[in-house]
């Protein structure tokens, strides 16, 4: 090759590398998360905990619309500190932009952005968001009580973020404390994280259950989320389901209030059974209930799984006069076989039964799964009627 040849070469590169990035596909996709909707309400997928460069975040608020979008999520809320900004000699103090930047990104993919600030302090009562603020920058005052004063007359919802963070923890507990009660009885908390990041907080949980108050399940994501959650190989960040009637800002913070949520967490849902139930009955599907088994010949039934949480059931109990199996892990979007069989070979005559399982991985209140009951309607044949 020659000297004279090489800027000739240079220039095609160039121009091989122009055109073939103006043919490249569009390659944005957005993943679906499947979980279905519930009588009366649709599922929204929502993550009320994030951060930008605004506060200690290490991503423009541009990109948390985006990732949202690629991740299915329906709902998110911009949540930088007000009283932590490690960045802030490079990036303005205005509590509101993060939000504003955001939420033009949001307009065009038809991500909802809700405006929201971290108060930040040393526990109690530790770190609380507040989401549907109308101004971040009146937050600003230093003093919590008069901070969350201020958030709840411009209508915000506000919940304790992640009560068990051990740094904020004296002795290693994860302790209520009578400033969540101030806050309670003042009407100013309404909502507390059973999940921040991959921390799970029984404790919480159990609050959440006996106190009333809204369980929800945030990301708290400081970096792109890729390096914290390894979306392309099914992993996910944690969400908080939110059952709203309808797909706005407005009915996200009226169900919020009401407390219609359910925490979505690796495999894990955590909440109450009015919602848990209906999501496990319209993701689970039995190819037949009605069987006919000839002496101890086994039937093979099928369950389909439409949504993306896999079922992990254990039997509670014996049912008579049938074998049924143990446990059952129905996998995210699949069909499992199971086989029924009668314990004796002469039965005979038809019977209803009622399979009762526990869902190990919904979880109603701490290490209690939701209890299903399957009915079958079982006509028995012995052995000797039939040629086989
Ligand atoms: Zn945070």
């Amino acid at each position: 090759m020659t000297k004279e040849n090489i800027p000739a070469l240079v220039a095609s590169a160039i121009l091989f590398a122009v055109v073939s990035h103006a043919h490249e596909p569009v390659t944005r996709a957005r993943t679906a998360v499947n979980i279905p909707d519930v009588p009366g309400f649709v599922t929204l997928k929502c993550d009320f905990h994030i951060h930008t460069v605004f506060s200690d975040g290490y991503v423009w608020p541009t990109v948390r619309a985006e990732e949202a979008w690629r991740e299915g999520l329906d709902a998110i809320a911009i949540t930088d500190h007000i009283e932590y900004q490690p960045h802030k000699s490079d990036v303005n103090t205005n509590h509101n932009r993060s939000y504003q930047i955001a939420s033009g990104r949001g307009e065009d993919l038809e991500v909802i952005v809700i405006k929201g600030s971290e108060i930040t302090h040393e526990m109690p009562p530790g770190h609380l968001n507040a989401i549907f603020l109308t101004n971040s920058m009146q937050l600003a005052v230093r003093d919590w009580r008069e901070e969350t004063r201020i958030a709840h007359q411009q209508g915000a919802f506000i919940f304790w973020n992640h009560p068990g963070w051990e740094p904020q923890l004296k002795n290693n507990i994860v302790t209520w404390h009578d400033e969540h009660s101030w806050l309670v009885e003042q009407g100013f908390l309404q909502g507390i994280e059973v999940v921040n990041g991959r921390d799970y907080y029984p404790e919480a949980h159990r609050w959440a259950v006996d106190r009333k108050l809204t369980m929800l399940s945030n990301s708290d994501i400081h970096a792109p989320l890729n390096m914290d959650f390894h979306v392309h190989d099914g992993d996910h960040r944690p969400l908080t389901l939110v059952f709203a009637k309808a797909r706005t800002s407005e009915a996200i913070r009226e169900a919020l209030f009401d407390r219609r949520t359910v925490v979505y967490s690796g495999d894990k849902l955590i909440g109450e059974e009015r919602f848990l139930k209906p999501i496990f009955d319209g993701s689970v599907r039995f190819n037949r209930t009605s069987v006919t088994l000839k002496g101890r010949k086994p039937v093979y039934l099928q369950v389909s799984n439409n949504s993306d949480v896999p079922f992990e059931l254990e039997r509670i109990g014996v049912v008579e006069g049938v074998n049924l199996p143990g446990t059952l892990m129905i996998a995210a979007r699949k069909s499992v076989l199971f086989d029924l069989k009668a314990t004796a070979a002469d039965a005979s005559g038809e019977k209803r039964v009622v399979v009762t399982y526990r869902v190990k991985n919904l979880l109603v209140a701490p290490g209690e799964g939701l209890q299903c009951e399957f009915p079958f309607d079982i006509t028995f044949t012995p052995a000797s009627s039939g040629n086989n």
